[in-house]
């Protein structure tokens, strides 16, 4: 059934987060296995229980409003999942495979802050206040997740590019050339 009001719009997007999130779930674990990085095996894992969480605050948005979770297929989710785990799959190289699992992984942040921010202002609109605080919640989390990467990026993605970091670098430049 498409819908037909603002307020079945809602519950429409809400499930598809919902769906997103469950992929997430199962996404995670293959992606902190694939990493190499100490600290971002980290993020990631802290990331997965976060994303456990975001599950069960939509559960209590649904029970809240007597809807019933439909998980109708996210395809944009999967999509992003999917082409996050081939391109990961086919690198060899560590620390590039860091940095490509970094580029997935703030792919996923962004796609699911586009998804909260929507629904978050729904439910203000739709005078569903306490929805609408966990729903800031899940996205103030999310955000935080991207930062995180960010900050990781910085060191991974100069190991990837076969430097040391900027935090690292000698005083006097010596060209580090790699030995495979
Ligand atoms: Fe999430
Ligand atoms: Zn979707
Ligand atoms: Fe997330």
């Amino acid at each position: 059934m498409k819908p037909n009001s603002l307020q079945e719009l809602y519950v429409e997007q809400l499930n598809d987060l919902y769906d997103a999130e469950q992929q997430i779930v199962k996404a995670l674990p293959k992606m902190i296995e694939a990493a190499t990085s100490e600290d971002l095996k980290q993020a990631l894992t802290e990331h997965l229980e976060v994303t456990k969480t975001q599950a069960t605050r939509l559960e209590q948005i649904f029970e809240t409003l007597g809807e019933k979770t439909k998980r109708e297929k996210c395809k944009g989710m999967q999509g992003v999942l999917a082409e996050g785990s081939e391109l990961v799959g086919e690198i060899k190289n560590a620390d590039v495979r860091d940095a490509a699992i970094i580029a997935s992984a703030q792919r996923v942040e962004h796609y699911e802050m586009a998804g909260y921010g929507t629904v978050r202002t729904y439910a203000t609109l739709l005078g569903e206040d306490e929805a609408a605080e966990l729903l800031q919640q899940t996205l103030d989390e999310e955000k935080e997740a991207d930062q995180t990467l960010t900050s990781l990026a910085g060191q991974i993605n100069a190991e990837a590019e076969g430097q040391p970091a900027e935090s690292e670098k000698p005083s006097t430049r010596t060209k580090s050339k790699r030995v495979a």
